[in-house]
């Protein structure tokens, strides 16, 4: 080969490698964009049944409400605050449940999308979780007030209220409705409630709905702050069971990026189980 052609060979192989390169993974990943001959959600399928069908999911939820029933009941009898008492709950997996949603993106094979969560949204017919339609009107007739505070978008504001309206959800209006803006973070709009009510409890699905220390970490943080916050879960913080989606999924399984290859995704399940 003359050097000329050799050369040009040594350029294309380093550029090839350049623009193959990607952020080190726990495993390499395939480079493949491949569907690995199979949908790409198949592997949200059981969850998603799971949500539907197991009277397990139902009793979770209807344990969460159990107890936070129970805990409101503790809080009315002791606090001592001056301040209005509220609080904080999450709308999607919380209070209303999306799992048709889900459904239709498995049976279509597409992705989670902007348009396609609208389209979803504009339908208001996502029903209530287990247990929520009665506990939220059971703390609002002891006088609590009630602040949905939720990462759908702004633009899906009106739909959303009139959702949760329909089920007769207590607050279902846009004082109380605080949707996300510039930021998915929640802890500026727990701040700006906590300037006038005193927050006796937060509700939700991921543990981004609680506190700021689980916002865009990695799977060992957010399990490490979650021990640390052991004692809160179950009388401060009620959690819901949530198996198809949240930030377990996104900045844990795959490492807080958004441009993996559906090939990747595969690879980097796969490559977190823990066998014995
Ligand atoms: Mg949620």
């Amino acid at each position: 080969m003359k050097p000329k052609a050799l050369s040009a060979v040594m350029l294309i192989s380093v550029m090839l490698l350049l623009g193959c390169s990607k952020p080190q993974t726990t495993q390499p990943a395939p480079t493949t964009d491949a569907h690995l001959g199979i949908p790409i959600k198949e592997h949200l399928v059981l969850a998603v049944l799971w949500q539907q069908h197991a009277a397990e999911y139902r009793a979770l939820c209807y344990q969460a409400y159990n107890v936070a029933k129970q805990r409101i009941d503790w809080v009315l009898a002791n606090h001592d605050s001056d301040l209005p008492l509220a609080i904080i709950a999450d709308i999607d997996e919380t209070v209303l449940d999306n799992s048709p949603y889900s459904s239709r993106m498995i049976l279509d094979d597409i992705n989670y999308s902007r348009p396609t969560w609208y389209e979803w949204g504009r339908k208001e017919s996502a029903k209530p979780v287990p247990g929520a339609l009665d506990f939220y009107r059971y703390v609002a007739d002891q006088g609590i007030t009630v602040f949905y505070v939720s990462n759908r978008y702004q633009e899906q504001l009106t739909e959303t209220i009139n959702n949760l309206q329909h089920h007769g959800f207590p607050f279902a209006q846009a004082a109380h409705v605080l949707l996300k803006t510039e930021t998915s973070g929640k802890e500026p709009r727990r701040q700006q409630i906590l300037t006038e009510h005193e927050v006796v409890m937060l509700i939700g699905d991921n543990l981004s709905d609680f506190h700021q220390d689980f916002d865009d970490r990695s799977s060992a943080e957010r399990n490490h702050t979650a021990k640390k916050m052991q004692q809160q879960f179950g009388s401060r913080y009620i959690v819901l069971p949530n198996p198809m989606y949240g930030d377990w999924e996104t900045d844990g399984l795959y490492e807080g990026r958004y441009d993996w290859s559906e090939a990747e995704k595969a690879a980097m399940r796969r490559s977190k189980l823990l066998p014995d």
